[in-house]
């Protein structure tokens, strides 16, 4: 298994994972182009997707959903509420299959279950993607941490997760005070300290790496981050920062070791 991080933050979000033949994205928010050269930069050959899974609507994570569902000949996957809020943004698409929060479906190699997330869009999701040897969660934009957010992330051996801001950086910074609020709130995004908490009340044993997603350039450092998650995290989990311009080398998860 191996998990493509393409781009994080709020110019941008796309994922992809592959395994057994079998690749699937997460997230469209780059352009066709810039999606399709990060996955070459993150070391992907003969890319041969076979579907996208959307989160929810905001730009950052469907602008390029149309065009790399055209491009690929691939359908989209989503709720009602994102599908219906992303309609104008996504122009003609031959395949889409809509989900409910809480459905579970395999799909290839794959098990994929959609969990509802406080987010201030329509009906968005984070995602788990269960493969033979491994479970990975992805949650990018969560209002907040909530029981169903820990048991649907419990028991991965990976996760991206968003650790959006720094609360002082944030309420300190230049922007306005009605986006400070937004951003703070339960519908808005994650802090270090929210991500650091819910990630420390699912960790185990057998969780491997924690990828730190959607960073804000504005409000938050990599090296903040970092420090508010190593103060829950034990020695052995690796820890990566999600980028917004570049992707990272992609990681190999087999059987939720890191190699
Ligand atoms: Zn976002
Ligand atoms: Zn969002």
């Amino acid at each position: 298994m191996r998990l493509g991080v393409l781009a994080s933050g709020s110019r941008g979000n796309a994922f992809a994972v592959e395994h057994d033949g079998v690749m699937i994205f997460i997230d469209a928010g780059l352009s066709g182009k810039v999606h399709a050269s990060r996955l070459v930069d993150s070391g992907f050959s003969g890319i041969n997707p076979q579907a996208l899974f959307v989160s929810h609507e905001h730009s950052d994570h469907v602008k390029g959903a149309g065009v790399l569902s055209r491009k690929w000949g691939i359908p989209v996957f989503a709720t009602e509420g994102t599908l219906s809020a992303s309609r104008h943004r996504l122009g003609k698409i031959q395949e889409i299959n809509v989900f409910p929060n809480g459905a579970s479906f395999d799909f290839g190699a794959y098990s994929i279950s959609a969990f509802s997330v406080a987010h201030d869009a329509a009906d968005p999701s984070g995602y788990v993607i269960e493969w033979d040897s491994g479970r990975l969660g992805i949650a990018t934009d969560l209002g907040q941490s909530s029981p169903l957010v820990k048991e649907s992330l419990s028991g991965c051996t990976a996760l991206v997760l968003e650790f959006n801001h720094d609360e002082d950086m944030l309420w300190e910074g230049n922007y306005p005070w009605s986006l400070k609020q937004r951003i703070a709130s339960t519908t808005g995004h994650l802090s270090n300290q929210a991500a650091a908490e819910l990630l420390g009340s699912v960790s185990h044993k057998n969780l491997e790496v924690c990828v730190l997603a959607h960073l804000s350039q504005e409000n938050n450092l990599p090296s903040l981050a970092e420090n508010a998650l190593r103060k829950v995290a034990g020695e052995s989990l690796k820890i990566l920062t999600g980028m917004q311009d570049m992707a990272l080398p992609a990681l190999d998860l087999q059987g939720g070791r890191l190699h």
